[in-house]
C-alpha cells in the first residue's frame, strides 16, 4: 500500500492497519452512537468515521478540516465498541485519528490551548495542578465567584465561558496526597495487598472521595500502597491525541509502582483505571516497558470491580442508619462510559449496591449513555455536550432518585452541573461515599 508521511504517521499511531479491515460495516452500533443520533448522519456514526480513517490511511481521502471535525465531533465513549459483534477497537482509531490532526494543524486553537497548556502543564503537574486548584478554591470561597457570576463579565469573553466556568465542582479545602500516608494499614489482619492511584482531579477537586476510598479498603481488610511520586495516568493526553506525552506518564507510573509489592492497583476514576488497563496494549512494541507494562496493567482493579469480587468483606449495615427521608433512600446509577464501555464493568457496582440492606435501587434508562462530559469534551465542544446532558438529567428525573452514584470525577462534575442546570433534585455521588457511611 502507498502511504504518505502522514498516512505512516495514522499506521504507526494505530500500529497496523488489520484493525481498520475489522469493521464489517454491519451497523450495530449507530443506534448506540449519540452524535450519529443527533445528526443522523453516516460520517457522524462509528461506521462512516472507520471508513473515514481506513481512507485516510490509504490516501484515498484527504487530511481535511471535515475529517478534523468528525473525529473532534466524537465523545470516544466506547458506545459503539461494546455494541460491535465484530470486536472493533473504535476508540483506538479515533485516538490515532486525532494524534494525526493534531500534527497537521487541523485542531481548533482553543483546543489546541487546552490540550498544551492545560492538560501538559497543569493536569499533568502536581504542583501547578495543585497551585491552580488552591486559586479556584479562593475564588469560589472569597466571594469572587458570586460577585464574577453576578456581572456577567465572562460572556463578554464567549459565549459559553459563564456556563464552563460553573462546570468546576467546589474544591476542598484539602488535597488527598497530604492526608493519605504512603502505607496504610487495616486495623486487623492484612487480608489484601494493594496500591491506590490517587488520580489528578481526584486527588484536588475529590481529595474527599480518595480519603473514603482508602478508609473503605482499610476497612475490608487492605493494606494500602499509595506512592507519592506517582503522576497522571496520562488518559486526558491519550483521548486528545497527545499519545506520545500519555506514554512517558504511563512509563513514570509503571516505574514508580514496580518498586512495591502489592496485588491489586485500585483506582476509583473509571478514565484512569480504563487507561492503566490499557498501558499493556499501548507499551506492547516497547522492548523495555512491553513485560513491566502487562503486568501492572493486570493488577489494575477498579473500585468497585475490587468490592464485588470481595463482597463477603462488606459488611453493611441499613441504609435507614443514615435517617433519611425515605425519598432519599431511592438511588440510581449512571455507567461512567470508560467503565461500562472501556472495562466492561457493569454489573459489578450495581450488585455491590443492591446488596446494601433497605436500598430502593431503580435502573436509569439509557444508563450507559454518555453524559457529554467525556474528558474535556463539555469544556471544548459545551454545545455539543450540553444536549447529551440534558437526555441524561430527563432520565434521571424520571427515576424519581434523589441520589444518583455515578464512579468518574467527570460524570459526577457534569451531572452535578446538569442538576443545578435544568433543576433536577438529585445528589450526585461516587458509590465509594456511600459505602464509607453504611460499613460496621
Ligand atoms: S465513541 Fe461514542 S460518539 Fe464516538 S463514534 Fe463511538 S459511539 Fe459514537
Ligand atoms: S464498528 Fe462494529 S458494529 Fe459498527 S459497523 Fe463496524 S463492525 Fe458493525
Amino acid at each position: 500500500m502507498k502511504t504518505s508521511p502522514e498516512t505512516s504517521q495514522l499506521l504507526k499511531v494505530l500500529p497496523n492497519d488489520d484493525i481498520l479491515q475489522q469493521c464489517i460495516h454491519c451497523g450495530m452500533c449507530l443506534a448506540t452512537c449519540p452524535t450519529y443520533d443527533l445528526t443522523k448522519l453516516e460520517r457522524s456514526s462509528p461506521r462512516g468515521r472507520i471508513r473515514m480513517i481506513r481512507s485516510v490511511a490509504r490516501n484515498e481521502m484527504e487530511l481535511s478540516e471535515l475529517f478534523a471535525e468528525e473525529m473532534n465531533f466524537c465523545l470516544d465513549c466506547q458506545a459503539c465498541e461494546t455494541a460491535c459483534p465484530a470486536g472493533v477497537k473504535y476508540g483506538r482509531m479515533v485516538e490515532a485519528a486525532r494524534v494525526l490532526i493534531d500534527e497537521a494543524g487541523l485542531t481548533p486553537k482553543f483546543q489546541v490551548f487546552i490540550k498544551r497548556f492545560a492538560l501538559r502543564k497543569i493536569i499533568a503537574s502536581r504542583f501547578w495542578l495543585k497551585f491552580f486548584s488552591r486559586l479556584l478554591w479562593l475564588y469560589q470561597k472569597s466571594g469572587m465567584q458570586k460577585l464574577i457570576r453576578a456581572t456577567g463579565i465572562l460572556k463578554l469573553f464567549s459565549k459559553n465561558l459563564p456556563e464552563i466556568e460553573k462546570l468546576s465542582p467546589p474544591i476542598a479545602n484539602h488535597f488527598s496526597d497530604s492526608k493519605i500516608k504512603e502505607i496504610e494499614l487495616p486495623n486487623g489482619e492484612i487480608k489484601f495487598k494493594t496500591a491506590f492511584h490517587f488520580g489528578c482531579l481526584m486527588n484536588t477537586m475529590f481529595a474527599d472521595i480518595n480519603i473514603d476510598t482508602i478508609d473503605v479498603l482499610k476497612k475490608v481488610g487492605c493494606k494500602i500502597i499509595t506512592p507519592k511520586d506517582q503522576v497522571c495516568c496520562g488518559s486526558l493526553m491519550a483521548h486528545n491525541g497527545d499519545m506520545e506525552f500519555a506514554l512517558n506518564l504511563a512509563r513514570k507510573n509503571i516505574d514508580v509502582f514496580f518498586k512495591y509489592d502489592y496485588d491489586f492497583l485500585i483506582s476509583n476514576s473509571a478514565g484512569c483505571g480504563a487507561f492503566m488497563k490499557d498501558y499493556a496494549h499501548l507499551l506492547e512494541d516497547d522492548s523495555e516497558y512491553a513485560s513491566k507494562a502487562k503486568l501492572f496493567s493486570s493488577k489494575v482493579k477498579d473500585i468497585m470491580e475490587f468490592f464485588a469480587e470481595q463482597k463477603s468483606e462488606l459488611n453493611f449495615q441499613s441504609i435507614s442508619k443514615l435517617e433519611l427521608k425515605p425519598e432519599l433512600e431511592i438511588i440510581t446509577y449512571h455507567d461512567a462510559c470508560h467503565l461500562v464501555h472501556a472495562q466492561k464493568i457493569s454489573s459489578q457496582p450495581r450488585e455491590v449496591i443492591k446488596s446494601i440492606p433497605g436500598v430502593k435501587y431503580i435502573e436509569l434508562e439509557e444508563a450507559s449513555w454518555c453524559c457529554g462530559s467525556a474528558g474535556i469534551y463539555n469544556v471544548v465542544r459545551y454545545d455539543d455536550a450540553i444536549i447529551q446532558l440534558q437526555r441524561k438529567m430527563k432520565n434521571i428525573r424520571n427515576t424519581g432518585a434523589k441520589i444518583v452514584l455515578t464512579g468518574n470525577p467527570g460524570c459526577m462534575g457534569q451531572i452535578k452541573y446538569g442538576a443545578e442546570k435544568f433543576d433536577v433534585d438529585v445528589e450526585v455521588l461516587h458509590p465509594v461515599t456511600l459505602i464509607k457511611k453504611l460499613l460496621s
